[in-house]
């Protein structure tokens, strides 16, 4: 299939993933359909075959700046022959659950989640539009930890993408390898630093590990009990 002449800045980064031998490719972070199609135009005429994973990234709206609802972008994107279609960045977990369960429906097969790990919500819907909670400042690009999500926070998508149906997980801008791997472990896998996961059941100030007398002065001190 030829290619049409505007997906032609995709074609030379397609060429280059299919001479390093890919497994698949990816293109994500896609505010319109009409981006998104382009580059999947190209995978298909350029990529011999292999299998194409669309991300478009969220913003406030439920839709495109095209003015697609998502769900809709995602199933044109499927029927157009995306192996995998979803949503990665902008939007934190729970931001972004709402949107994958009307992506599911509306999709057959694989659909990805991969939002940022921070926990934006009805005030503050994607990351890009945190203030800095001292100064008021933009906290985005490079100020936004004082909104990472809680350990809590990361079960809470695992066990949502486990429940909806969701192949391809994972975390967007501002992941850390410990977050991953928290994730993989919500979702049942093992790995590799799976050794390392913190056992916290020991710690001197756990209460259910059988404080002595001295730490049980020292907790309440530190609670203000
Ligand atoms: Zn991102």
């Amino acid at each position: 299939m030829a290619a049409s002449k505007n997906s032609f800045h995709f074609q030379e980064q397609v060429i280059w993933a299919k001479e390093e031998k890919a497994d698949f490719i990816l293109g994500e972070t896609f505010y319109s359909l009409a981006e998104a199609s382009l580059c999947l135009e190209a995978i298909k005429a350029y990529g011999d075959g292999l299998p194409a994973v669309i991300n478009l990234a969220p913003t406030w709206k439920d839709h495109t700046v095209d003015d697609i609802p998502l769900e809709e972008a995602c199933r044109k994107l499927e029927e157009a022959g995306a192996a995998v279609v979803g949503l990665n960045c902008s939007r934190g977990p729970k931001m972004t659950v709402p949107l994958l369960k009307r992506i599911r429906e509306a999709c057959k097969g694989p659909i990805a989640a991969l939002p940022v790990p921070y926990r934006t919500d009805e005030k503050t819907v994607t990351f890009q539009s945190f203030k800095d909670l001292c100064t008021g400042r933009d906290a985005f690009p490079s100020n936004l930890s004082q909104f990472l999500c809680s350990i809590d926070e990361m079960k809470y998508f695992g066990n949502a993408c486990d429940e909806i149906g969701v192949q391809y997980i994972g975390l967007c801008c501002g992941n850390t390898s410990d977050y991953f791997r928290l994730l993989c472990e919500t979702c049942g896998k093992t790995t590799k630093a799976s050794k390392y996961t913190t056992d916290m059941s020991k710690h001197y100030l756990n209460k259910d590990s059988g404080l002595n007398e001295y730490n049980t002065k020292v907790r309440k001190a530190l609670l203000g009990l």
